[in-house]
């Protein structure tokens, strides 16, 4: 498909709205002001401080909106809460559940699956997940950050049967347009690398980030890309957000999702049901359905494997193939991630 380039001047004086890195130094990191803003009292919530010290409460204004108000079990609500039940310590949780540690090659570098290297190019996020396998991770030792670019790069460059290089974190669209396109210039100069797939939940979080000079840099890319981004509950996917997905998806950029299966949030038929409709309405296609990876503080989110089955089961039942997301489970030291059914 022919990728079209946007025109419109990238700061459009018709657009009111803070830029996205305003909106990002303005997230929420406050309990007491997060429940104010939702019209909630502390009492409605089992609310912990020492969870919230172990990984701080973050979530930006454009995600708080989407929130109900008074409702103490709104699934976004849930997702960033920081609870008492994940002081619970709990057996076969621990805190690198996906062995990420072991495969590190250069600083920030993993490469545990042929062809395809996962390049964590920053340790921030626009937003706290409480379910978060990287809750525990230490990514000031790990990030890649620019000066350990170079490395990366020259693993990459190394190594022919590398195709693919995919931007994780932390979120990679937390980093400025300029230090992408940086990056992003030098995968372009490595003659092997033919793929290039961004992982981030910020289309959803704050979707002021899909700037025009974004989309075009992507758009103009040699690389065939793709961005992968991260809904969990149809309620994320609001008109900003299918606005800011529509200019990708008019820039040939090709966009799937990955969600994580939650107890409480989306674990119901419905659920995901509405998120595949909603994703495919933004022209976004369902990719992964996420096991909860066993990191220690979120074990209340599990739903159980043969739960898990039945859903999808219930999915394939009610939707065209191509929304039903693959359940999946990533276990350490394997070469891909595992399908639920071989568990
Ligand atoms: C998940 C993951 C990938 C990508 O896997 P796909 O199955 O290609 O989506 C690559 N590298 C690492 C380290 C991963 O965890
Ligand atoms: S890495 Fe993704 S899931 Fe984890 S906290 Fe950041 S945005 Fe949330």
């Amino acid at each position: 498909m022919p990728k079209t380039i946007i025109i419109e001047p990238a700061n459009s004086v018709l657009n009111l709205s803070p830029g996205w890195q305003q909106q990002l130094s303005q997230t929420i990191t406050e309990t007491s002001q997060l429940l104010q803003a939702l019209n909630l009292k502390p009492e409605n919530f089992a609310h912990h401080s020492e969870a919230n010290r172990q990984f701080k409460l973050k979530v930006p204004h454009a995600y708080i909106n989407k929130i109900e108000k008074g409702n103490a079990h709104d699934p976004l609500l849930l997702q960033v809460m920081a609870q008492s039940q994940e002081m619970q310590l709990t057996e076969g949780y621990n805190t690198d559940p996906v062995g990420d540690l072991s495969a590190n090659k250069t600083p920030g570098l993993l490469h545990k699956y042929h062809g395809r290297v996962l390049l964590i190019t920053t340790g921030s996020c626009a937003i706290h997940c409480r379910y978060c396998f990287r809750r525990h991770f230490p990514y000031q030792q790990q990030q890649a950050g620019r000066k350990q670019w170079a490395q990366a790069i020259a693993y990459i460059q190394q190594d022919n049967s590398i195709k693919e290089v995919i931007l994780s974190g932390g979120d990679p669209l937390v980093l400025s347009d300029n230090k992408l396109d940086e990056l992003i210039t030098q995968l372009e100069s490595i003659p092997h690398v033919t793929r290039l797939r961004l992982h981030s939940r910020l289309p959803v979080v704050l979707p002021d980030r899909i700037t025009n000079t974004l989309v075009n840099r992507l758009a103009i890319s040699r690389l065939n890309v793709c961005l992968v981004i991260h809904a969990n509950h149809a309620n994320e996917i609001t008109s900003p957000e299918i606005k800011a997905l529509g200019k990708l998806k008019q820039a040939g950029i090709h966009l799937l999702n990955q969600a994580v299966l939650l107890n409480g949030i989306n674990q119901h038929i419905d659920d995901q049901l509405n998120l595949s409709e909603a994703l495919y309405s933004a022209g976004v296609l369902p990719y992964y359905l996420h096991l909860l990876d066993p990191v220690q503080g979120a074990a209340h989110f599990n739903v159980k494997l043969d739960d898990a089955l039945k859903l999808i089961k219930q999915m394939q039942n009610k939707l065209p193939g191509f929304l039903v997301p693959r359940l999946v489970r990533e276990i350490a030291g394997e070469t891909g991630k595992t399908p639920a059914n071989e568990l």
